[in-house]
């Protein structure tokens, strides 16, 4: 007798979004990728993927802006499910199904968290057992946002940003997001960066950064939050002006841009905080959507798994 649907082998992984609390661009390397500097941290905005044990490999996709995700090969999670069956070897398919939170081309790396979830869930399912250093690098083949999505936490990445080195840092900070219905082409974002800064410095991060994430204030912390990306973007999309002086109508104690737009994030000094600045910025009516969020967060993890039951 065949199993029902809702008894397959399943798997349940939750992966988080990102912001780039700091970024520092250089120039394209040979590679054509812009050098950078950034410091990620992972928040409590999350995106859900669920595996389920198939003979092809398939997604569907619910949640914000579910509508403007492909469901074809051009799927990050569809991309990561044939990148783990190819170097595995493995013959099983799966049944991909994403519950999207973070906005789609926000700069808050929601494909890339797909991607991350989609590697473990299906390393799982398949019971390929990969150690953790294998999939980050296949996580890296699929883009240089998803090995962070897998370690999650705070941690600075050079190169691409795909080169991460863990960062100490202590407490938890309030940050508020202002979202957008659209989104801003990464590649534009660069090409604008390119136009409007042609002899960029070498990226470095900033003296005194790293004793600011270790010291946990978020009020020190508000000293070091920036983005070489913003200014691109702004201009791009001239309305991002307004949603940074929101957040400075609001008091908040840093806002910047995450990635390359259009997300602006705002640094508060506690959850009343957090609470007054959302409010203020939701007031203004600059944003589609404003949400409080904290980090460091965990990277990508299973939440539930029943595998052969
Ligand atoms: P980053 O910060 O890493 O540059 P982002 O958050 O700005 O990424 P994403 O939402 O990760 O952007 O991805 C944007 C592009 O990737 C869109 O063109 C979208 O169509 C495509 N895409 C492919 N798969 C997915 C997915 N699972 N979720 C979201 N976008 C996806």
């Amino acid at each position: 007798m065949s199993a029902a649907p809702d008894s397959a082998p399943r798997v349940h992984v939750r992966a988080p979004g990102k912001i780039n609390l700091v970024l520092r661009c250089g120039a394209p390397g040979e590679d054509g990728y812009h050098r950078l500097a950034t410091v990620f941290q992972a928040v409590s905005l999350y995106e859900d993927v669920v595996a389920e044990l198939a003979d092809d490999v398939t997604v569907t996709v619910t949640g914000r802006q579910a509508d403007v995700v492909p469901t074809d090969g051009e799927n990050l999670a569809v991309r990561a499910a044939r990148l783990l069956a190819d170097s595995t070897g493995t013959a099983e398919g799966v049944r991909l199904h994403v519950t999207k939170n973070v906005p789609v081309s926000g700069g808050m790396g929601g494909g890339s968290a797909d991607a991350a979830a989609t590697l473990l869930a299906c390393d799982l399912l398949w019971g390929t057992g990969l150690a953790r250093d294998e999939l980050a690098e296949l996580a890296a083949e699929l883009g240089a946002d998803v090995p962070f999505a897998l370690t999650g936490q705070t941690a600075v990445g050079t190169g691409r940003g795909d080169v991460l080195a863990p960062a100490l840092a202590r407490g938890t900070h309030h940050w508020v997001l202002a979202t957008q219905s659209w989104g801003l082409p990464t590649p534009e974002v660069y090409a604008r960066f390119d136009e409007l800064r042609p002899d960029p410095a070498p990226p470095r991060l900033e003296d005194g950064l790293m004793a600011a994430l270790v010291g946990g204030s978020s009020a020190d912390l508000a000293d070091y939050v920036a983005n070489d990306l913003a200014d691109a973007a702004v201009a791009l999309r001239p309305e991002l002006a307004g949603v940074l002086d929101a957040f400075d109508a609001a008091g908040a104690l840093a806002r910047t841009v995450s990635g390359s737009g259009p997300t602006v994030f705002g640094l508060a000094a506690d959850l009343a905080d957090a609470q007054d600045v959302a409010a203020s910025v939701r007031d203004a009516g600059v944003a589609d959507d404003v949400l409080l969020v904290t980090g460091p967060v965990s990277g990508a993890r299973a939440l539930e798994s029943m595998r052969g039951v």
